[in-house]
């Protein structure tokens, strides 16, 4: 079976080989190195081949590296396998000073030179982890101010200050309360007046790629007549990035993008527009580390997504263009466009599906469904 990281090295960086694959078996992946795998008398080259089909090769980069005739072969391999680098099969970790040149230099590669060990774990554990590098805060404004009232003394964030931490300004936990807190503060419903699939295009397609990616489907000939309908529709998406999208990695729902945040906190329990699985295992045990390190609490998202999208409605791309309109597609059942009297605005909706413990396990409540029709419409 193969190992997660080959880590090619020379002999001169055997202890840095060796320190970087104690960090990542503690972070739970599974290393092979010759100096820990190799046994006195196995045939090389066979464990070599071994090695080479890891998911992922490191190669220790220093000046002996790069001149040995040895160390090419074996970074060139993983290269060969993943020219674009979508997979990142080859990951160069700069250990000792050296110029990068040829194929290599064509290569992010992390950089833990002169750094202590507090700071290289992290470099080492951000860089394999590959999250992106959006910071937390909002970066200064790189122009020059003109002068007039306030120039030159900014007003302090109202949110934040001085001495808070970093935690306040992360992404917030959109649950419930939030949303119903942003929906109360707005003065809106609390939840979103087209959430339903006649009601919304998005919404309906939400709905609709959960069920291919293995959720309960909308039954084929509901699922007909409403893609003819709304495919029709000026709201439904007509370029790639537009769309409501879920992407695969290893045959696993990972990607959720342009999502209805009500579809998603239906399925999820989170209101957001886009979510993110963590990469692999290997992503998940360095995001689990720090986590436990930082004391986040086994609630937080984070525990189970890499990155998320918190959205309340009133944000939604869809929504402003469907509270304009006169009426919705015929054919969808619905007539003019009315919202009806807002909700008690501590009302917690029921929920529209069951979360059970897999992705296979996710019940729609029909009944609940044909109740938000009802009352969006008002259909007897
Ligand atoms: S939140 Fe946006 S996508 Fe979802 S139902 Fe409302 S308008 Fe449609």
């Amino acid at each position: 079976m193969p190992v997660d990281y080959f880590i090619s090295y020379t002999s001169a960086d055997k202890t840095w080989a060796e320190w970087i694959g104690w960090v990542l078996e503690e972070a739970g992946a599974t290393v092979r190195l010759q100096a820990w795998d190799f046994a006195p008398g196995s045939n090389f080259v066979l464990e070599m081949q071994r090695a080479a089909s890891a998911h992922r090769t490191i190669a220790v980069l220093s000046p002996d590296y790069l001149t040995s005739r040895f160390a090419a072969p074996e970074w060139a391999a993983a290269f060969a396998q993943d020219l674009e680098g979508l997979s990142r099969r080859l990951v160069p970790v700069r250990v000792r000073d050296c110029a990068l040149e040829g194929m290599l230099r064509t290569i992010v590669h992390i950089d833990l030179v002169g750094l202590d060990e507090a700071a290289a774990r992290k470099q080492l554990s951000d860089g394999l982890g590959a999250k992106r590098g959006k910071p937390d805060r909002a970066p200064p404004f790189p122009g020059t101010a003109l002068a007039g009232p306030g120039a030159g003394n900014p007003k302090a964030f109202p949110g934040t200050s001085p001495g808070s931490t970093v935690a306040s300004l992360t992404t917030p936990e959109p649950d419930m309360d939030w949303y119903l807190t942003l929906s109360r503060q707005r003065g809106t419903k609390p939840r979103c007046p087209f959430a339903s699939v006649e009601g919304c295009p998005r919404y309906y397609q939400s709905l609709s790629l959960l069920g291919q990616a293995g959720s309960t489907k909308i039954p084929a000939d509901e699922e007909d007549r409403l893609k003819a309908i709304w495919e029709k529709s000026d709201l439904w998406p007509r370029t790639d990035e537009g769309a409501t999208s879920v992407s695969l990695f290893d045959s696993r729902p990972s990607i959720f993008s342009n999502f209805c945040p009500e579809v998603s906190y239906d399925r999820f329990h989170l209101f957001a527009s886009g979510l993110c699985r963590y990469a692999d295992k290997i992503d998940i045990g360095f995001a689990h580390q720090e986590l436990g390190r930082a004391g986040v609490p086994g609630t937080n998202w984070q525990w189970a997504w890499a990155s998320i999208n918190p959205m309340h409605f009133t944000e939604c791309p869809v929504y402003s263009p469907l509270t304009h309109r006169e009426s919705l597609p015929a054919g969808t059942g619905a007539g003019k466009n009315e919202l009806e009297p807002a909700e008690a605005l501590d009302e917690k909706p029921a929920e529209l599906m069951t979360l059970k413990p897999n992705f296979h396990g996710i019940g729609i409540d029909l009944k609940e469904v044909g109740r938000r029709i009802r009352r969006r419409f008002k259909t007897p």
